[in-house]
């Protein structure tokens, strides 16, 4: 049988994605994307052409079992995001939990993640941390999820868009207290990669305040909770937190 091999690729620089992935890419059957035009253009800059599938949220579930067909029957075949690696924040683990259970090899060509670039360069403690993907985007639910995590000892790194990068960080400043350190990192790898960091009032402010700060990618990190005194006012947070959510 075929094996499916899963293909980070770059997060803004072209010059990310590794030889061994172009090499990969060159040589399956065929290359599973989230959106092919988007692909396509990537593949393009490096002279590499093959037949592309569209697989999305949408289709995911209908088409693995067609794709573990294919597998079975010889194809290699690869697996790629718009950007970065698959299946963080991004499709594909239906399909990787299919072939996996056919007893198909998948196999990683690791690479770019805007989670682990944006972690390495906010000089914040790493040795464990929490990826929460996107919060919600109705305000209430997005509180609520940040209210849920203001205990948490451990980095928090999200994802967010631009449109909802303010008021993000707003709802962080009020939910997990002002003075909490934190760092917004925009653009990784691009011509206007940013990382700020300080209290998240500060950062919320600034962001507020400036227009530019909110155009591209993000990825907020927010210190957790220490050991210090801190810990004990986020317990009071909680506390409230959760009183509050009983009263409504
Ligand atoms: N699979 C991707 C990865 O491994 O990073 C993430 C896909 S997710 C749909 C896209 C989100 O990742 C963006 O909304 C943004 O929050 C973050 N992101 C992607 N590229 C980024 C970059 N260059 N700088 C900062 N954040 C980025």
């Amino acid at each position: 049988p075929g094996q499916l091999h899963v293909v980070a690729t770059p997060i803004g620089n072209l010059g990310d994605l590794s030889p061994r992935a172009q090499a990969v890419l060159r040589g399956v059957d065929a290359i599973c994307a989230e959106d092919t035009r988007h692909t396509r253009q990537l593949l393009g800059h490096f002279g590499i052409e093959r037949p592309l599938v569209a697989l999305h949220e949408h289709n995911e579930d209908g088409l693995a079992a067609r794709l573990v067909e294919r597998l079975q029957a010889g194809e290699s075949l690869a697996l790629v995001s718009d950007a970065g690696t698959p299946l963080v924040s991004d499709p594909g683990y239906r399909l990787v939990r299919a072939a996996r259970a056919a007893g198909l090899r998948v196999s990683p060509v690791p690479g770019p993640s805007a989670l682990i670039a944006a972690l390495s360069v906010a000089g914040l403690p790493s040795d464990r941390f929490v990826f929460e993907g996107f919060l919600p985007a109705k305000a209430g639910a997005r509180r609520e999820r940040l209210q849920a995590l203001i205990a948490e000892p451990r980095t928090l790194l999200f994802y967010e868009a631009s449109h909802r990068i303010a008021e993000m960080l707003a709802d962080a400043a009020e939910v997990f207290g002002g003075d909490r350190p934190a760092v917004v990192a925009r653009e990784l790898t691009k011509l206007f990669e940013t990382v700020l960091d300080g209290p998240l009032a500060a950062l919320a402010a600034r962001v507020a305040a400036e227009a530019d700060q909110r155009k591209g990618e993000f990825v907020v990190i927010v210190e957790g909770v220490g050991e210090n005194a801190d810990a004990r006012l986020a317990d009071g947070r909680r506390v409230y937190a959760l009183l509050a959510r009983e009263m409504k």
